[in-house]
């Protein structure tokens, strides 16, 4: 249930005539705060000359139906891709989310880690579903991080010993570093093996940002180690600027998905009237706080330039030249696939209408190289050039 505060006291002044108006709060770090949501709910006029008394309330945990900006302007787009409320007309076309062609809810008493990754026996034949007959549309991301994020581990498991000649602050942290990437995709694994289920769904989504807010916040320190040769004439709140806003962060979307019923943010991608079937999805979305959560991570990711100047005093310029286009090169990897995944949707819209590519739909293997494998894929590459980057910087 969503907290609700009366406000009505320091409401007299107010003259807006809209009925939802959203406010950016300034919040610790420099951060945007589209994460505090400000409702200022006035009631209809219906009679005049007395207007009814106004009502202004705040509100934390807003249901998703309820109208924000970002909602405004992101519902044309959810909306053709299934997931806005646009009801669509069933008699003229087969939708991907009937019963028939769902491949994506797991049946009987079949292990999710066994349908997801090997086999999904839906108990029906799908002959125009991408996947084949027992493939899964998670099967490939899952995959994906579940061999990253195991190469990750070996990594930190090993670089203490065969890699590391010192042991410095940056040395430790670079290893940190490379197991928070490693718990990074793991979670993001178990999250998405466990996306068919609402309830599972629920926590293991919420472990997925966790993850992904570690990864950022023990990359930050590693670098900052790294740019000011362990830390070497610097202030204590320099180095926890990074991690305390990725910990603001998490805690409040944590605490907003703790406020939000389940069956309020679970909704479907590309359940509508499609050619060909495979890319039908489920997932919890948080509608009103989606360009919020985009842009805090945004914010986060960037956040690792500060160590700029510290490099090129530290390390030299053609030093810091190499590893600052090695940072460049994770940030153009990291929004490239932002954008494929959430603003291009490619190619899973033109596979969907039955377009192709089709080299990226490999049936007997029960995958599809979907937006979000891309993004996995580009994650993974961004991993990489973090690491690449941060051995290079240790060894000048
Ligand atoms: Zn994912």
């Amino acid at each position: 249930m969503p907290l609700r505060f009366d406000l009505s006291g320091a409401s007299e002044n107010a003259t807006t005539h809209s009925r939802v108006t959203t406010f950016a709060a300034p919040m610790a770090c420099g951060l945007q705060p589209a994460s505090t949501r400000v409702l200022l709910h006035k009631e209809q006029h219906h009679a005049l000359p007395q207007p009814p008394a106004q009502k202004l309330t705040f509100t934390i945990g807003a249901s998703s139906h309820q109208a924000g900006l970002v909602r405004r302007f992101a519902d044309p787009v959810l909306q053709r891709f299934g997931i806005g409320a646009t009801p669509l007309d069933d008699t003229k076309c087969q939708r991907a989310d009937d019963d028939a062609n769902d491949q994506y809810t797991i049946r009987g008493n079949q292990s999710m880690c066994w349908a997801v990754l090997f086999k999904n026996n839906t108990g029906k034949k799908h002959p125009k579903s991408l996947l084949g007959d027992f493939g899964h549309a998670e099967r490939l991301p899952a995959w994906i991080h579940l061999i990253s994020g195991t190469a990750f581990g070996i990594y930190a498991a090993i670089r203490p010993v065969a890699i590391t000649k010192e042991h410095t602050a940056a040395e430790l942290w670079t290893t940190m570093s490379a197991s928070a990437v490693s718990f990074c995709f793991l979670s993001s694994t178990i999250y998405h093996i466990t996306s068919p289920s609402e309830k599972l769904a629920f926590f293991t989504r919420q472990l997925d940002y966790t993850g992904i807010y570690t990864a950022i916040a023990v990359g930050s320190v590693a670098d900052y180690a790294i740019a000011t040769r362990s830390f070497q004439n610097v202030s204590i709140l320099s180095i926890i600027d990074g991690p305390l806003a990725a910990l603001f962060t998490c805690a409040f979307f944590l605490f907003r998905r703790g406020l939000l019923p389940s069956s309020d943010t679970w909704s479907s991608y590309l359940g509508g009237c499609t050619v060909t079937f495979g890319l039908f999805r489920r997932m919890h979305i948080d509608k009103a706080h989606t360009g919020a959560r985009q842009a805090t991570s945004f914010l986060l990711v960037i956040s690792s330039f500060v160590t700029t100047p510290s490099l090129f005093i530290n390390l030299g310029l053609d030093n810091a030249l190499v590893i600052i286009g090695l940072e460049l090169g994770c940030l153009f990897a990291v929004v490239l696939g932002i954008f494929m995944d959430n603003a291009f949707v490619w190619p899973d819209v033109r596979l969907a209408n039955g377009k192709g590519p089709l080299v990226l739909v490999c049936k007997p293997c029960g995958c599809i190289g979907s937006a979000h494998s891309f993004w996995h894929i580009l994650s993974v590459v961004a991993a990489v050039k973090g690491a690449i980057g941060r051995e290079f910087a240790l060894s000048c």
